[in-house]
């Protein structure tokens, strides 16, 4: 059985390699990193050396390394597999469901292409954000205090009112019909019509740590409009009960200050990533 990276990426974050080594060896602050005694060699001399912000160990005497799932491996005798479960269980993280685990497999080409959609997609909006049909949606993001520079580097744009201009882009770069309404992008109504999710929104993307957008929410513009948030559907390359918004952005800044605040909204975000107070995630979108 093999767990998708994903999976493994945000429980290697939320394992605090520190706390894990300490249990087995005392260690003592050393500049930027701690030190003890090396539980896998003999010696009298601390050489095993702890970097929490970086998440790895290091022996300088027997040269063993690695990050916490390799420390348990070693210090427990276990099977890679057993020290992922054994971290997901002290540190509270759920396992994957069987049938989740697809990542390297069968559906790794339909990963791909919905990831490749997305990245289209996002694209898309960001070109009608600067378009002059999206000079509303700029104005909108100005009153809301989001500076250039945050739509920037969050990659906020516009789905235009078009009925369905995003599928036409799509189609027109060889994407298949049937994929399309897989990305949850396309929607397909009952009178077997296609069109666009997103119409007439502020649309933010929804990335992975690694930045690869996997999904989109979408802010009304007009005060009637419903929803108010409208968010991409579950999909192969998204799972809302495990995504939480913008730690793709503020991973790093959350590993040095060791805490996030956790805001509620994407634009509850932009503002507390823009003001640079304290690394934060938003718990947007994964309802
Ligand atoms: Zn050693």
């Amino acid at each position: 059985m093999l767990f998708p990276q994903r999976f493994l990426d945000d429980l290697r974050l939320q394992a605090n390699i520190l706390q894990v080594v300490q249990e087995y060896v005392p260690l003592k602050r050393a500049g930027q990193t701690y030190k003890g005694l090396c539980p896998f060699h003999a010696e009298k001399t601390p050489s095993f050396h702890v970097n929490q912000e970086k998440g790895f160990f290091h022996c300088f005497g027997c040269n063993v390394g690695g990050d916490v799932f390799k420390f348990l491996e070693l210090h427990e005798k276990l099977g890679f597999q057993d020290a992922v479960r054994m971290l997901a269980q002290k540190f509270g993280v759920a396992l994957p469901e069987e049938g989740e685990r697809g990542d390297g497999h069968a559906d790794s080409g339909l990963r791909e292409a919905l990831l490749k959609i997305h990245e289209v997609a996002a694209a898309y909006f960001r070109e009608d954000l600067d378009h002059p049909s999206g000079a509303r949606a700029r104005r909108q993001l100005h009153d809301r205090g989001v500076t250039p520079t945050t739509i920037e580097r969050l990659g906020i744009g516009y789905a235009p009112p078009s009925r369905d201009g995003l599928r036409d882009r799509l189609l027109k770069q060889g994407f298949a019909p049937a994929l399309l309404v897989q990305s949850g992008l396309v929607v397909l109504r009952e009178n077997r019509e296609e069109v666009d999710r997103f119409r007439n929104r502020l649309m933010v993307p929804i990335c992975r740590d690694s930045g690869s957008v996997i999904g989109f929410g979408g802010r009304s513009m007009e005060t009637g409009q419903v929803p108010k948030y409208l968010n991409s559907p579950e999909t192969p390359i998204y799972a809302k009960g495990r995504t939480l918004y913008g730690l793709n952005l503020t991973k790093a800044a959350i590993q040095k200050a060791g805490f996030a605040v956790l805001v509620e909204g994407y634009f509850d975000f932009a503002q507390v990533y823009q003001s640079e107070a304290a690394p934060a995630v938003a718990s947007c979108g994964t309802a």
